[in-house]
């Protein structure tokens, strides 16, 4: 049993930032063209597999979660996927 923490509201608007960011343009009935369909139950946003690119958006949350202290410590390694691929390995 995980209990993962809910994220702060704050956090959520950036993650819509980043989902507008990807999106394909198109008009989309799905999530009327806002790029997501609604939170989850831990205040997480549900991209809209239609018209977001979701695993660039993904990616950018993960790393937008590593960049920022707050939620690094709330989720720790919670996102971390096994992919690390990332060109920048930025250990300092
Ligand atoms: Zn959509």
């Amino acid at each position: 049993m995980e209990t993962t923490p809910r994220l702060p509201d704050e956090h959520l608007a950036k993650a819509k930032e980043l989902a507008a960011g990807q999106r394909s343009g198109k008009n989309c009935k799905l999530c009327y063209n806002r790029g997501y369909q609604g939170t989850d139950q831990n205040n997480m946003l549900v991209l809209c597999p239609k018209c977001v690119d979701t695993d660039t958006v993904g990616k950018q949350w993960r790393e937008y979660v590593r960049d920022t202290p707050a939620l690094t410590e709330m989720y720790g390694d919670y996102f971390d996927e096994d992919e690390e691929d990332t060109e920048e390995a930025d250990e300092s």
